[in-house]
């Protein structure tokens, strides 16, 4: 390596906002973060959204709604026939 034009590499402690800590290499002594490996729902399985602006609730109402006109018009189909 070039000396001078790197920058320091370290053995970073990552510390989780739900209380996980692991080590990675990293430019950075410390590194916090809002969500590991241990607590994103892709690997816990469970359903624990970060939806600070309500999207998701937004999305689903929104689909319900969808949903409700989908039956209504399959069942206005059934009764034409
Ligand atoms: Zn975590």
């Amino acid at each position: 390596m070039k000396p001078g034009i790197h920058p320091e590499y370290y053995q970073a402690k990552v510390r989780c906002a739900c209380g996980n800590e692991f080590e990675a290499g990293s430019t950075l002594k410390e590194i916090k973060v809002e969500i590991c490996s241990k607590c994103h729902p892709f690997f816990t399985g469970k359903q624990k959204l970060v939806d600070s602006a309500g999207r998701v609730e937004r999305f689903k109402r929104k689909y319900a709604k969808f949903e409700q006109e989908r039956a209504q018009k399959s069942a206005a189909k059934k009764s034409d026939s």
